[in-house]
């Protein structure tokens, strides 16, 4: 009996750690529930996932989200190692070892001061022109009237922050005094350039962006597509932007988006399909070219857990669509022709058919019928033409711009120590042939190069050589370049 006291002493003696193991047990579950935490993409729990991954914009992701987003990177031909080069040589971006990321806290948002227009920073338009002027030949009307955007655009900044202060100081006051007018709001300057390919519409756009020292992004409208659908998402001009404006989003805020072959989303006649590359995409525009406040990727172009997102107000940055629009010259005719007494018509037919320049004639209405839809020209208050470009400012363009492609072949000479000279006719018949090939002034360059590739392969070969004539002759394959010695003139 004794022994068996004993034994039943010694069981409880056993038993008694055992219940406070199972009593700790129980404790332990309870603070896992507490602490329970879900993946922020598949919403599974860590539980089921395994330990999540914390990334420095504050989410969390578990192992298989963070894979498939990796995949979907990998499998998007973007080259992952040079984006984390790139973010590394970055400002704001530096390398944090995984397992310091997955212990630190959720980043707060940075707040960077808002860069402030001032009234005599921003050049006047006749300032803006003549700087325009040094590099681009002709179309003085487009010039203009860029200038006087660009410069109201700028205005229109500095309205909107005045604006901000008058309301601040409404706020600290019980009644505002009505005798002080609420200032006017002020459209955004965005614009409209048709123009035939190679007229200069790209060159304006960079040429400006130079000029004013801000960020430029450029797009092509074909490559952009609805949300969803294989091709670029519309927002991914902004990422673009930010890009080009070293992931500094105030500066991005008041760069230049360029949209280049805006004619190609114009809306798809006689189709019953979903016109999800057309008129959907000038729909999805609405929203950025009015002013709205996108989440972009930074550094890529498609959101995903692996790639950081910074906020961009598109309200101040300026979008100019620009795009040939063939076809729109017979719209304009068939108006012109509606509008001219029937007498006159078949002489009015001739002068229009012959007329190159019948586009600079434009109005909202042909650009409606042409497949634009009225919101969409809505927000592109300033539409001009280009002019096409005649023999003779094709030959300005050769020589006169600081730039121009002749001074480019005779640097490029100079520093083999050999002068080159274009003989006035030769340019000529360059100016001549480039006008045959119809593609504005981008046939120019293809043009010279294909004579000047013999001339930059034989001169080096000879140290004798002193200066290269290029005559018309040789343009003409009737005869050479004129070869001068070192020593004559
Ligand atoms: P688009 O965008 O209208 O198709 P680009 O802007 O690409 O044409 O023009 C092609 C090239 O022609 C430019 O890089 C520029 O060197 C030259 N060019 C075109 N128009 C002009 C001009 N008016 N003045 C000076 N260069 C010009």
């Amino acid at each position: 009996m004794a022994e068996h006291d004993e034994e039943k002493g010694k069981e409880a003696a056993v038993s008694l750690p055992e219940e406070e193991l199972q009593e700790e047990k129980k404790e332990e579950k309870k603070e896992e529930k507490k602490e329970e935490r879900f993946c922020d993409l598949c919403r599974r729990s860590e539980t089921v996932t395994g330990p999540l991954i914390e990334l420095p914009t504050g989410q969390k992701v578990c192992k298989d989200c963070m894979q498939t987003g990796m995949n979907a990177v990998k499998n998007s031909n973007f080259d992952i190692g040079s984006m984390l080069r790139n973010l590394g040589g970055m400002p704001g971006f530096s390398f944090i070892p995984i397992s310091d990321v997955q212990q630190q806290p959720a980043k707060k948002k940075e707040t960077v001061p808002e860069k402030r227009f001032s009234m005599d920073e921003i050049l006047p338009p006749h300032k803006i022109c003549a700087q325009l002027d040094r590099y681009v030949i002709g179309q003085a009307k487009a010039k203009k009237l860029i200038s006087v955007a660009v410069y109201n655009h700028y205005k229109r900044i500095i309205n909107e922050e005045r604006k901000k202060e008058q309301e601040k100081e409404n706020a600290k006051v019980a009644i505002p005094d009505p005798n002080v007018p609420a200032p006017v709001e002020i459209q955004k300057s965005n614009m409209l350039m048709i123009g035939p390919t190679g007229s200069g519409k790209t060159y304006l756009v960079q040429t400006l962006a130079r000029l004013l020292d801000v960020p430029l992004a450029m797009t092509d409208a074909t490559s952009l597509t609805e949300a969803g659908y294989i091709g670029d998402d519309i927002e991914s001009v902004v990422s673009k932007l930010l890009m080009a404006a070293g992931n500094d989003v105030s500066k991005a805020e008041h760069g230049i988006i360029f949209i280049d072959e805006i004619d190609k989303i114009a809306k798809k006649r006689n189709t019953n399909q979903r016109d999800v590359s057309g008129e959907a995409v000038q729909q999805g525009l609405l929203r950025l070219l009015e002013g709205a406040e996108v989440e972009v990727p930074v550094g890529a172009n498609s959101k995903n857990a692996m790639v950081p997102l910074k906020t961009v107000n598109t309200k101040n940055i300026l979008f100019i669509c620009g795009g040939a629009f063939p076809g729109l010259t017979d719209i304009i005719k068939e108006r012109l022709n509606r509008h001219s007494s029937i007498g006159f018509q078949a002489d009015l037919k001739d002068r229009f058919d012959n007329d190159r320049n019948l586009q600079l004639q434009v109005t909202v209405e042909d650009l409606r019928k042409f497949g634009m839809i009225p919101e969409f020209l809505g927000r592109l208050p300033i539409v001009f033409s280009l002019e096409a470009l005649t023999e003779d400012m094709l030959l300005r363009i050769l020589k006169e711009p600081e730039n121009a492609i002749i001074r480019q072949y005779e640097a490029l000479l100079a520093m083999d120590e050999v002068r080159l000279v274009f003989e006035d006719e030769a340019l000529r018949v360059i100016a001549k042939k480039a006008l045959a090939q119809d593609t504005g002034a981008r046939a120019l360059r293809s043009i010279l190069e294909e004579f000047m590739t013999d001339i930059m392969y034989e001169i080096p070969k000879d140290d004798n050589i002193g200066t290269v004539i290029i005559t018309k002759e040789y343009l003409e394959h009737t005869g050479g370049p004129r070869i001068l010695l070192r020593g004559q003139m």
